[in-house]
């Protein structure tokens, strides 16, 4: 037999299709509370969405560690042998929650680890670099992704006027335009923790890491007449791939991989290691496999689990900090404070966010605080004589080194913004480039002369064929588009 329905308070219903009126034709009465209770709830169904990476796709799973690094961090999660509980989500970074999934665009790979020692959370995108190196920068950034005050549409100029002043963002912007800045699913690419972050051991040495995790189901990508496609059919294609794939028992995977760099190394790189703009050659700092990440549950209530799924990077565990890395410092502040705003103070108490492990705070009440007390009531603050919740020395980090002056650094000097986009272009074959070519001169298509120029100008910089083969690209853009206005318009006079 089903369940009877019952309102919020769980007082049984007794007529869920007839308001309570005065006669039958109405008015409705005031004291209908159920009628009321139902357009309040409906109401309130939204949350704030995210400002960025507001459309995603996300899903349960495990991360294995099969080799050993506990000689560079004390972190559980890495003992050889332990499984973690993990949540994925992916996501596009510009669109809203309705935009189309097959979007050329960064895309989102933000990992939860349900930890023995609390949820590690690691934020990062399908791609090892960024756009800025500077935090001021990030909200003008986005700014120029969204859309414009007046015509309320995105606009191509402000995005290459910004990048092309910009010339840190040539790097992301060269892979965002290459084939993997469109992937076919979010199981077809690869994750990258993309700042830099660091590892201590038990002798309290610290040294700098990336993360990678290696896509095992192959890089697979549309070009952009492809994708037109695809979004002319189903604008979900992101959703229907991964949750029917794991539905059907298909569970994608991805190696983990760390490059450790020594602390003091730091000083000698030709590059700022902490520039979220550059990589770490391989070269210099081999990737070490470190385990298997893998999706194999779908959530069960998409709202609960996934879109108020809220990950930070402020969340890490002992054996993993931060770095001198601008970027990430500003976002330790962000994310948190992004989800206090969209889902409210004690989102880290709601069943997706909670940690599989105890937590014991001195926090006290605020908004839907439904933490229970601690073990002694009378311990509800710090230092306390109840044998309330201590700290432990024993999970103290070592010191992070950091010296200098206080200043507005201008991180653009001595910076070489173009030699890892030339090893990156010089990877790419023929098809690659020209598709490269193609795409960029798709996006740059109408935009003003000078701003134009001025981008090309930094191709020019990177290798003289990648300025060429823009060009030439925007030349056929530019003829094609022109016949297509005047076959439309000689349409509309017919
Ligand atoms: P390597 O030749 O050792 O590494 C090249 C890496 O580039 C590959 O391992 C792969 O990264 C990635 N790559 C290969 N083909 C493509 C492609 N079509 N589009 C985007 N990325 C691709 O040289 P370096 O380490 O010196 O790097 C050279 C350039 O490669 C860098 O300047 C950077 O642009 C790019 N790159 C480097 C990464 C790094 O961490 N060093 C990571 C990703 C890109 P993966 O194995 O991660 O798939």
């Amino acid at each position: 037999m089903a369940d009877i329905l019952t309102t919020t308070a769980g007082a049984p219903v007794a007529d869920n299709q007839n308001s309570l009126t005065a006669g039958p034709r109405g008015p409705v009465l005031l004291e209908d509370y159920k009628l009321l209770e139902k357009l309040a709830h409906q109401n309130r169904e939204r949350i704030p969405e995210r400002v960025v990476h507001a459309k995603g796709w996300g899903a349960f799973g495990t991360l294995t560690i099969t080799n050993d690094i506990t000689k560079y961090t004390i972190a559980k999660v890495f003992e050889p042998g332990t499984k973690t509980e993990l949540l994925a989500r992916f996501s596009t970074v510009a669109g809203e929650a309705g935009a189309a999934d097959a979007e050329r665009d960064v895309r989102g790979f933000a990992l939860k680890f349900y930890t023995s020692q609390g949820n590690w959370d690691l934020v990062g995108n399908n791609t090892p670099v960024f756009f800025v190196r500077d935090p001021l920068k990030f909200p003008d950034f986005i700014h120029t992704q969204k859309r414009h005050p007046k015509t309320n549409m995105r606009s191509p100029t402000a995005m290459w006027d910004f990048w092309s002043l910009s010339p840190e963002s040539l790097h992301q912007v060269t892979i965002l335009m290459s084939d993997r800045g469109l992937p076919k699913t979010p199981t077809n690419m690869n994750g990258y923790g993309s700042h830099t972050y660091s590892f201590w051991n038990a002798a309290g040495e610290r040294y700098w890491v990336k993360f990678h995790f290696k896509t095992l189901q192959g890089h697979s990508y549309y070009t952009n007449a492809e994708a037109a496609d695809v979004i002319g059919k189903s604008r979900e294609s992101y959703q229907a791939a991964l949750f029917g794939g794991i539905e059907k028992g298909e569970f994608p995977k991805w190696e983990l991989q760390v490059q450790i760099m020594p602390e003091l190394d730091a000083h000698k790189t030709p590059y700022n290691p902490f520039d979220l703009t550059k990589v770490w050659p391989h070269t210099d700092y081999p990737v070490i496999d470190v385990g298997i990440l893998e999706l194999n549950r779908n959530a069960e209530n998409y709202f609960n689990e996934i879109e108020q799924a809220a990950f930070s990077p402020s969340n890490v565990v002992p054996g993993i900090g931060f770095s001198p890395d601008k970027m990430l410092q500003a976002r330790i502040f962000s994310y948190a404070d992004a989800h206090r705003h969209r889902i409210g103070t004690h989102y880290e108490a709601l069943p997706v966010n909670r940690p599989h492990t105890a937590v014991h705070t001195y926090h006290k009440d605020g908004a839907l605080n439904f933490r229970p007390n601690p073990t002694n009531p009378d311990a509800y603050y710090e230092p306390n004589s109840f044998n309330g919740p201590r700290e432990d020395p024993a999970v103290a980090e070592p010191p992070l080194k950091i010296s200098g002056d206080a200043a507005h650094y201008n991180h653009r000097d001595g910076n070489d913004d173009y030699g890892q986009v030339t090893a990156l272009f010089n990877l790419f074959d023929a098809g690659q480039k020209s598709r490269l070519f193609l795409n960029i001169a798709e996006a740059m298509y109408g935009i003003p002369d000078d701003i134009a120029e001025r981008q090309i100008g930094h191709f020019e910089k990177v290798h003289p064929d990648y300025a060429a083969g823009v060009r030439e690209a925007l030349s056929h853009v530019t003829k094609a588009q022109a016949a297509d206005t005047a076959r439309q318009q000689a349409a509309a006079a017919e």
